[in-house]
């Protein structure tokens, strides 16, 4: 592959970011959103730094050692190269993961058609009302069409949301978890509370807990907070 350098950092050793497998993660330069509770300032602002020769290397050098790799940023879809990286990652028999924010869906739909990752993570950011304030971003659309693909998909995925108070209302939420039956969702939705005194990208205030512990599952979708 020729030299490209999508990726800005390496975590060398999960237990924590794919379920059920030891996994790295690579760390994907720059996003489309801006979302103001995002950890990763440094990573959605920044450039790729590793060139893939090296990631190569240090895959390779983890082969029988980890069972998997993690795809995480910003965003890693996208970065053009993504369909030949995955590819080469899969030739090395890792077990793929993906966390994406959902606003390429024509990628989404040549990973899926290609098998490319075992397991996917989806944000689910907000609905349509509420998109723009929390992600800077347009892109509800897309998110709801790569939704929709990967409610067809064979392959796993998970839907996560991070809230913060001053972002949503309680019936917001539930909004939002009327709007993943009504497009017939069923499984696991886990939702993050936002976590107070790390930086981030944007200036959110303290949030407080109040989500924490109530009620929010149907019959097909269990909410569990992490
Ligand atoms: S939290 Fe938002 S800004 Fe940060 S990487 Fe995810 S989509 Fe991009």
């Amino acid at each position: 592959m020729k030299t490209v350098t999508p990726v800005y950092s390496i975590t060398p050793f999960t237990l924590l970011d794919y379920p059920d497998k030891t996994a790295c993660i690579l760390w994907f330069a720059g996003c489309n959103m801006r979302c103001s509770y995002c950890y990763n300032p440094d990573i959605v602002l920044g450039k790729g730094k590793l060139s893939m020769a090296k990631i190569m290397d240090f895959l390779h050098s983890r082969k029988g050692i980890l069972d998997g790799v993690v795809l995480s940023g910003g965003e890693c879809t996208l970065h053009k190269n993504l369909i030949p990286i995955l590819k080469e990652i899969r030739a090395l028999g890792y077990f793929v993961k993906l966390d994406t924010n959902g606003s390429r869906p024509k990628v989404m739909k040549q990973i899926l058609e290609a098998n490319l990752v075992d397991y996917i993570a989806l944000d689910f950011k907000a609905l349509p009302e509420a998109f723009q304030a929390v992600t800077s971003a347009d892109l509800f659309a897309e998110f709801e069409e790569t939704l929709m693909l990967l409610i067809k998909s064979p392959t796993r995925f998970e839907l996560r949301t991070t809230i913060h108070a001053d972002l949503f209302t309680e019936k917001d939420f539930r909004e939002m978890v009327s709007f993943l039956e009504n497009r017939q969702y069923k499984g696991n939705y886990y939702v993050q509370h936002f976590v107070n005194q790390v930086p981030t990208l944007g200036n959110l205030g303290y949030s407080g807990r109040e989500f924490i512990n109530k009620d929010f599952s149907t019959a097909h979708i269990q909410v569990v907070f992490r």
